[in-house]
């Protein structure tokens, strides 16, 4: 007879392992089904922290490269150890895995090794022996969406996975899809010397966020050697010896034109992933994406059986996994976990870094809500010009009759970090007056957050 749990979460992702371990917190018996050889899901295993080991390198390398001379440090012969690199990739990757072994022991939360197949409400199969439970949370997390005629291998054509790990700089990386992980990847070779085409189906780079960001990161990016085919859609690819021949053709009609690359990087997205998770057979219901359908609760239609991250719906992100698995756990305990959507920051970790929070300027003009803008640019911030990083500005929207901050959109040096003053604010229902009467220390880039939250009124004070 196995062993039988408060809570089996199948999935070890940054949904799956912080649920097991606030259930565990709150007194549960948890089982963690992984059947990765490691813990932490593509999170800590495939995406962000290798991406981000990758773009911390890759950063270091390029400024070494071309702006030490700048600050008057003059550095002689500078070359590039990319096994090295991949190495120190894989120790940050090993660190971060290993600590969520850490925290399963300390935790008492059993890993159950192996594929989770749900054989009932309550069952859960991993290799071939049934474990019994009250509760089943499903956080089996996501994978690449593929595009029909271009076959990944993971060495030429490469999804994320395979772009995290070439064991050389490519010539040139042609990137299909303008989203967050195609840049990131972009920006990690691009600096490595890498020529790097992105060739996107819209008319515009990240889809969904505020538009006048999008395009100022993209003359941004353009500066820095990126080269850009928007409104493009890619209809094939064939490999030889040297490299890849992608085909494509505007999205509008007109002649078709052939690409050369040396690695293709395949990023149009990523899809909810539920194979052999024996969903059909036990009747949870998914929508026309595969998602498995919720309700507020995050429970499905199958009593006992709850679901979160990415595989369910909402933004594909490890924070927002991280407080589904917190909130259900909580509700699960009887108490009154809760995610508030409206205020889920998005980062891209380029240089420099897109962040954004809230509401942008397309979505309040469709609501019909009005507001008011106030813009502040980072040449105008004593510390980004003390750090040369004086491209970009903060963009901060308001409510035009109450001031209550409705969003706010960030390009510029450490973004990802300013925008938490932000999500703070917003989460206590701050106005942009509350924001600019906050006394920000000097000369910090946070100061430029006060001047946008000033601007609103339309009084910044250093422009
Ligand atoms: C290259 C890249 C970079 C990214 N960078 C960021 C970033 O910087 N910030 C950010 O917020 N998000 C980032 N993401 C997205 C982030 O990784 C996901 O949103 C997050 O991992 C989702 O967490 P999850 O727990 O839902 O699922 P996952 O992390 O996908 O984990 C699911 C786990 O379930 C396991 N599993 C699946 N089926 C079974 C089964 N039947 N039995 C046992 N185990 C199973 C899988 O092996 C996997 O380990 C990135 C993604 C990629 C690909």
């Amino acid at each position: 007879m196995s062993e039988q749990f408060d809570v089996i979460v199948i999935g070890s992702g940054p949904g799956g392992y912080v649920c097991a371990i606030r259930a565990a917190q709150l007194g549960m018996k948890v089982a963690c089904v992984e059947k990765r050889a490691t813990l932490g899901g593509t999170c800590l295993n495939i995406g962000c922290i290798p991406s981000k080991a990758l773009l911390q390198s890759s950063e270091v390398f390029h400024e070494t490269a071309h702006s030490l001379k700048d600050h008057g440090i003059l550095v002689d012969g500078i070359k590039l150890d990319l096994d090295r690199m991949q190495d120190r990739k894989g120790e940050v990757v090993a660190a971060n895995t290993k600590g969520v072994e850490f925290l399963f022991t300390k935790n008492k939360i059993t890993w159950l090794k192996g594929a989770g197949r749900i054989v009932a409400a309550g069952k859960v199969d991993v290799a071939g022996t049934v474990h019994e439970t009250k509760t089943i949370v499903i956080a089996t997390g996501s994978d690449s969406v593929p595009l029909p005629g271009v076959t990944v291998d993971e060495k030429r054509i490469v999804t994320s996975t395979g772009a995290l790990e070439l064991d050389e700089v490519p010539g040139h990386l042609v990137i299909i899809g303008a989203g967050v992980i195609g840049l990131e990847l972009g920006s990690v070779w691009g600096r490595l010397g890498a020529k790097v085409t992105v060739v996107e189906f819209l008319d515009r780079i990240l889809p969904g966020t505020d538009t006048e960001i999008a395009k100022s990161f993209q003359r941004i990016l353009a500066k820095q050697g990126f080269s850009f085919k928007l409104s493009t859609k890619v209809t094939g690819a064939t490999q030889d010896d040297k490299g890849v021949s992608l085909t494509m053709e505007p999205v509008k009609g007109g002649a078709a034109e052939t690409l050369r690359a040396d690695v293709v990087l395949v990023a149009i997205g990523r899809r909810a992933y539920t194979e052999e998770l024996g969903l059909a057979e036990v009747g949870v219901a998914t929508d026309n994406r595969g998602r498995v359908i919720t309700d507020a609760h995050f429970a499905t239609n199958v009593p006992g059986i709850y679901a979160i991250g990415d595989v369910i719906a909402g933004p594909m992100l490890a924070h927002k996994a991280e407080d589904e698995g917190v909130a259900l756990a909580e509700l699960l305990a009887g108490q009154a976990g809760h995610v508030n959507y409206g205020v889920i920051p998005g980062i891209v970790y380029t240089w420099p870094e897109v962040a954004s929070v809230g509401e942008t300027e397309e979505g309040l003009k469709a609501a019909g809500i009005a507001y008011n803008i106030g813009k502040f640019p980072f040449t105008a911030n004593g510390r980004a010009r003390a750090m040369g990083a004086t491209d970009g500005f903060v963009k901060i929207l308001a409510d035009k009759t109450t001031d209550r901050l409705l969003g706010a959109h960030i390009i510029g040096p450490d973004a990802g970090t300013l925008i938490a003053e932000i999500a703070t604010a917003m989460e206590f229902g701050a106005s942009a007056e509350d924001v600019a009467r906050i006394c920000h220390a000097h000369p910090t880039l946070s100061e430029a957050v006060k001047e946008a939250a000033l601007a609103v009124e339309g009084r910044a004070l250093h422009i």
